[in-house]
Parts: C-alpha cells; structure tokens; sequence
C-alpha cells in the first residue's frame, strides 16, 4: 500500500506568493526573487510531504497563476495577440500577458477568458483553440520542476493536466472543427515530455482527468481510449496514473477500468458508493487509488469510515494494489491548521473537529499505517483521538440546537408559497407602491471608497470606537439617499457601506458560523478568498439588516429596498458541514433569512431583494443531477421570501448567467422582479425569459458595472427598447448589471444620472 497526494497548495501557508507575485506586478521586486519564493515554496511542501512519509510527492503541482494556463504555455498554445510579447518578453512575463493581459509600452492586449474549475471557485485560464493550430514544446516547466524535486533527493510524480481534459476544457475561437481534432497534434508534445521525464528517471506520472467523472459524448470516450493506447505503447514502463475527481464515475465506469494504465484516482469523498461497481468490474493489473480524505473542505477525517472504505477494497484486491489520497488536489483547502492560533477567533473546541491542508497529508499517512496489519501504538493513539474528535462533533451542543431541527422539521409545503399568486400580489403591490413605468433602481452597493474601507478597519483596531463608526457609515448612507432622490431614482437603497463582503456580513452575525484567521484558498492567480466555515445548526439570534434599512427609509419618503444574500449564495459560498446533506443546512439558512425578511416588513420596509448570484454556480456537474438540486435551491430561496404580505414586493438578483436550462426554475423562485447582468450579452439573456413568457418584473442590466465606462442615455434607450421588444413594457425595470461597490463615485453618478434619463426617455415612447 502507498500514499500519494493529488497535489498541494501553492499560494504558501501565509499567501507568500500572492505577495511575491504582487510586488512583481508593481515592479518592487525582480523576476529573479519572484522566481525564487516560487521555488522556496515547492521545497517547503516537498519536506512537508517528505518528512510526514507521503510516498508519491507531487511535482509540477505549483503555478505562478494558473496549472492550466501553464500547460497552455507548455504546449505552446499561445494566442496571436501574444507574438509580440513572446518576442519581446521574458516566458514568465509573456505567461502573466495571457493571464492578466498587457496594457504597457504602447500594446493594448486582452487577457485570455477565465472561468470556474468545475464546480470549485477556483478559476482557471480558459485555452482557445484554433482549426490549424500547432503545438511544440515551449515551456519546460514540467521537466524543470522534476529536476528541482530530484535535487533535493525527491523522484516526484509529475502532475499533468489530462490531454483530454485539457482540450475539454478550452474553447473553439473559429467555426467549422471540433476540438477533439486536436488531440492528434498535441499528443506528440505530451509523448516528448514523457520521454524526457522518464529519462530523467520518473516513474509515475498523474494525469489529472476530471472529465472522466463527467457527462462525455461517443467521440471523447473514442479518443479517451486512442490517446492512452497511444502512450502506453510508446512508455511500457512508466506508471501511469489517472486522476477522477469531483464526480462519481457512473456511465463512464467500463471505459475508465479499461483504460490501458496504472492506477486508477477514485473520488470517495463525493462517490463512496463507486468503489463497489468498481470491484466489480476491475482488471487485475490495475491498481486503485483511494480518495477518501475531503481534499475540497475543513474537517477532520472519520478515519473508521475511510478504513472501512479501504478494507472493502484490500478484501477484494490485497493491499500491494491501493494507494490512499486525499479526493483531490488539496489547491482547494486552506494551508494549515496550526497557524490558527487565536482562541476568539476559532475556539479549540472547533479546530479539533477540522484539518487543513498540511493535516490531511498527515491523515493520509495515518490511515495508511491504520490499514496495515498490525498498527503500532502509537498509531492506534491517533485513531483513539479521531473517534473521540468525530464522536464529539456528533454530539456538541455548538453544533446541535433541537429548536433549529424542530423547525426545519415542521416547515411544510406552504411555508415555501407566498399568499396569493403573481397576478393578485402584482396588484396589492401597486397600490401602495406606486412605482412609474420603468421604475429605476439599482443592485444595492455603492462604491466601497478607500475611506470607508479605513473607518472598517480602523474600528477593527479599535482606533474608532463603535460610535464613531457608526456614525460615519450614517453621514455615507445618507448622503447617498440624498443623492439618489436628487437625481430621481425610484426604489433607493442604503448602499451597504457597512458590509465587508455579502456573505460574510451575514456568517458574521448566523449562529452556527465561524471564521479562520488564516484560511485562505486560491481563487485566481494572487486572489484568495477567506470562506466562512458552517459548523453548526445556523440560525439568526439578532436582527442583522433592520437597522441601516430602516435607518436609511427614515430619510426619505421614496422606498428603500432592503438588501439580503440569499441561502444558496450562503451556502455556495462557505466552507459548509459534512455530517448533513446540503440541502438541509441550506434550508436552516433559509428559516434564518426568512426571519429577517419578516423583520425587515415589520419595521416598515416593502421592498426586500433577496441576492441569489451563484444558484447557477451550484448546478451539479452531471446533468442527471440537475433536478433534485434546483428543486432544494429553489425551495430554499422561496422559504426565504414567503413568510410577507401580498403587498411586499420580494425581488432577486443574479449576474452573468444562461437561463434558458433553468427558466423554469428561475420562474419557480416566484420572485415579484428578478434583475439579471445583461449588457454585455446586448439583452440576448432576456430572450429565455421571452420565449418561456415569463410572467414576473425583470429589471435587464442596462449598464456594464464591471467597466469604468460611462454608457450614454442613448445606449442605454436602445438597450429598453431592445427588452421592450421580447418583454412587454410594464414588466420592465431598469437598474445596472449589478452592485457598484468596486466603481469610483465619479462614474457611477454620471452612468446612473444617463440610467435615469434613459427610462424617462424610454417611457415616453411607450
Ligand atoms: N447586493 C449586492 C451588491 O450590490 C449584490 C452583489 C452580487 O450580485 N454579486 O453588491
Ligand atoms: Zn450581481
């Protein structure tokens, strides 16, 4: 039996190259000492591995960016607006052009397209593919990070991007071929760095082959089988293994046992249930790694239930043939537990119930020495101590509140139904709202200017006292309902200056919420974000949102729309629990934000939009699996915002994203006016909502917020009149694309100033 770890990550346990890779960006440091923390930090989580006893060490598992924009550069896949860097420029700078794009010296060149690594919120570089397109062997990055390993004693596994997933997972940029194509032309560049690697004395290698565990049409499973016959045939010898993850294996089951290879990566974290069919069904020269440690989320692992998972294999297999790994790469966890060393921040009684990244290797190799025949006592400690962590999870009171399960189980069917339908609440609704033809509003951020950036932290320190803060966050939100009356919107909000993050705002004030001091993952390139961590049952002891709402309704006569974030987005955005399904804590956040709904009507508020960004983000990756998720999501978010009047009006917002294979569910929602990111799509977004005849308000984004660009009053008549023309005017609002919290003052009046007469202008030719 050995252990491997998938991959390991790369930022530094105290975001080092996030620093490095900043200063070089600005000039402060040079490439030579930006090259140099890169290789620091590889050699820090080689001993790491190393001295835990990991017996296959990752390489080529680090990036100054991105790993599949690294193997873009690798296959030397550089679009033609980078020519004239590649010439000019060193490999590193060239590689950070295609990631960033290059505004200097007179060039003007736009990034390459990044999107969501499956459905993880790290994002990644998106390949573009053309009908002719050649590959050689550009970067040696692969080849040099082996030899880095080796110096120091190591013969890593090379981590490398499956040539299927990679092609899977870029985009064709011309008509008339289908990118599968390619995989002829790019397998000779991987057969090259698999030659110089095994010359070099490599044994294993891991292809990273996500896409196994996906949806896949006939032509990707036939090129699957080709290409890793190919390989085969020209490395008898290497050891090869390819790595599934995210999903289960399902339909793709007989092809990926069949697979001429070594070993074959298993998600057991999301797909215990696999390891079953795949006993079944396995040859007996294939050897099986066992993801069973949560390489995508904080908690500790119940070692009796991975041992349990392992046994069940080494029963049918011996234990010469099982690797034992984390799920998947540990890029999706936070560095190191140990750095969380403040009590107040993460109570000890908490942490003992989590492990990040540098603790799941230590898992791994403990389970390995768990599994083995007679385990010393040491080891045998270790387990008494997990059993005692998991049965303390299971049982704590910070955890368990029966008045919280009691009230989810006693939520019913009607607690997800507003009282009346659309067309009956329309009516009560315009009676006392009264809102013109075209109403305007906005998404509810306003600009997040650097001094209110400061008041937040200098309160923090405690260099302003809560008075002090207070009343400054009151001087800006009144200044800015001022102005939104001067200018004429109709439905205002209060801006949210006193929010750092949406979701966190809230996980601050939710019971069943913590927060880590050092936790940060990889979101892109040098982005990182600091996920809130569900731990126990969630529920909302105080009112959270009343204050500034009604405070900021107290200045005006015109509606102020109270803000929320939605308990999908919550949950969507937070490391969450692992001992209930989804969908239940999901549901308890729902019961929360519903409380505050109810609270925010009660104190005079007739507006509330309830954001729900990322439900499309929370698609299950297999299509089979659509359904049942939507059905939950969708429940969660009518929980929310059933528990009001007729007369209020709930509204939602989303950004960029399709409707057309969730308009159904969209309309489900049942939200009185949903605003969705538009402009950059020309309004073609609001053709699903046309075509489905979607009975509800819809405010289409009239303005790209993420621009500093100021669109004129025109563009934005043409914009209405497009929507007017699939959407009957009196369905309509308009607003920007979303909130303008990262805008500057200057632009947003004069963009919202041209928004409002636009809708005027558009309302008198209807
Ligand atoms: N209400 C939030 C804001 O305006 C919505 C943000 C979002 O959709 N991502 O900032
Ligand atoms: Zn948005």
């Amino acid at each position: 039996m050995q252990t491997h770890i998938l991959g390991y990550p790369r930022i530094g346990s105290n975001r080092e190259l996030k620093k490095a890779c900043e200063q070089y960006w600005s000039g402060k440091i040079t490439l030579d000492e930006l090259l140099d923390v890169g290789k620091n930090i590889r050699q820090n989580n080689w001993k790491l591995q190393q001295e835990a006893g990991i017996d296959l060490i990752p390489c080529n598992d680090f990036s100054f960016y991105d790993q599949v924009l690294d193997m873009t550069l690798t296959l030397g896949a550089i679009p033609e607006r980078y020519e004239e860097i590649a010439l000019k420029k060193s490999e590193t700078d060239l590689y950070f052009a295609m990631a960033r794009g290059f505004q200097k010296e007179g060039l003007d060149i736009t990034a390459m397209e990044m999107t969501k690594w499956f459905d993880t919120n790290y994002h990644f570089i998106v390949p573009e593919f053309h009908k002719n397109q050649e590959f050689k062997l550009f970067s040696r990055k692969i080849i040099n990070e082996f030899l880095d390993a080796k110096q120091v004693g190591i013969n890593a596994k090379p981590v490398i991007i499956g040539l299927l997933t990679y092609i899977l997972l870029g985009k064709e940029k011309e008509e008339g071929f289908n990118k599968l194509e390619l995989a002829q032309k790019i397998l000779p560049v991987y057969i090259q760095i698999l030659k110089e690697l095994e010359t070099h004395g490599a044994e294993y290698i891991q292809f990273d082959e996500p896409f196994l565990a996906l949806d896949l049409d006939e032509k990707s499973k036939e090129t699957y089988s080709l290409i890793y016959t190919e390989i085969r045939k020209q490395f008898p010898h290497l050891k090869i293994i390819v790595a599934t993850y995210f999903e289960g294996l399902r339909d793709n089951l007989s092809l990926a046992v069949s697979l001429p290879v070594n070993v074959l990566h298993l998600d057991l974290v999301r797909s215990p249930e696999q390891l079953e069919e795949v006993l079944k069904v396995i040859p007996e020269t294939l050897h099986l790694s066992l993801g069973v440690i949560d390489g995508r989320n904080i908690w500790k692992n119940d070692f009796e239930k991975s041992l349990r998972l392992i046994r069940q294999a080494t029963d049918k297999i011996g234990s010469e043939r099982i690797l034992i790994a984390p799920s998947c790469s540990l890029l999706h966890s936070p560095s190191d537990l140990d750095l969380e060393n403040n009590e107040s921040v993460l109570s000890s009684e908490i942490k003992q119930w989590m492990a990040f990244a540098k603790q799941k290797v230590s898992e791994t190799v403990t389970l390995k020495k768990l599994a083995a025949e007679n385990p010393d006592y040491s080891t045998l400690l270790l387990l008494a101590e997990n059993k005692k962590a998991i049965e303390s999870r299971k049982t704590s009171p910070l955890i368990h509140n029966s008045e919280v399960k009691d009230r989810v189980d006693v939520t019913t069917e009607e607690d997800a139904k507003r009282n009346k339908p659309f067309s009956i609440r329309k009516i009560s609704q315009q009676d006392i709202l009264n809102l013109p033809l075209f109403p305007t509003t906005t998404i509810g951020s306003f600009p997040q200017t650097k001094e209110v950036r400061n008041w937040r932290a200098k309160f923090k320190k405690g260099e302003l006292n809560a008075k002090q803060y207070d009343d400054l966050l009151k001087k800006e939100t009144e200044r800015t309902i001022r102005w939104q009356e001067e200018i004429g919107i109709d439905v205002l909000v209060h801006g949210e200056f006193e929010r750092n993050d949406m979701v966190e705002y809230f996980g601050e004030q939710l019971s069943g919420f913590v927060f880590t001091q050092n936790g940060w993952v990889q979101s892109y390139g040098s982005r990182c974000v600091k996920p809130p961590v569900i731990f126990g049952d969630v529920y909302r002891p105080n009112p959270m949102t009343v204050y500034w709402s009604e405070y900021a309704q107290s200045l005006t006569k015109k509606w102020v729309k109270g803000m929320l974030t939605g308990p999908v987005t919550i949950l969507q955005w937070s490391f969450v629990r692992d001992d209930q399904p989804r969908s239940l804590t999901c549901k308890q956040i729902a019961l929360a934000i519903r409380d505050e709904v109810n609270d925010l009507e009660k104190a005079g508020i007739r507006i509330i939009q309830i954001d729900e960004p990322a439900i499309r983000e929370g698609l299950p990756l297999r299509k089979s699996d659509w359904q049942h998720y939507l059905q939950w999501a969708v429940e969660a978010f009518r929980i929310s915002a059933s528990g009001v009047e007729d007369a209020t009006q709930i509204h939602t917002h989303m950004c960029y994203s399709e409707f057309n294979d969730i308009i159904q569910n969209i309309a489900d929602m049942d939200a009185d006016v949903i605003t969705i990111e538009c402009s950059r799509s020309q309004m073609e977004l609001l053709n699903a909502f046309a075509d489905f005849k979607y009975p509800n308000e819809i405010g289409p984004g009239v303005y790209d917020i993420h621009s500093p660009r100021v669109p004129s009053k025109d563009e934005m008549v043409e914009l209405l009149k497009k929507a007017q023309a699939v959407i009957p005017a009196q369905q309509l609002w308009v607003n920007p694309d979303c909130g303008l919290k990262t805008r500057h003052w200057d632009e947003t009046e004069k963009a919202l100033i041209a928004m409002v007469e636009a809708s005027r202008e558009a309302s008198k030719l209807f």
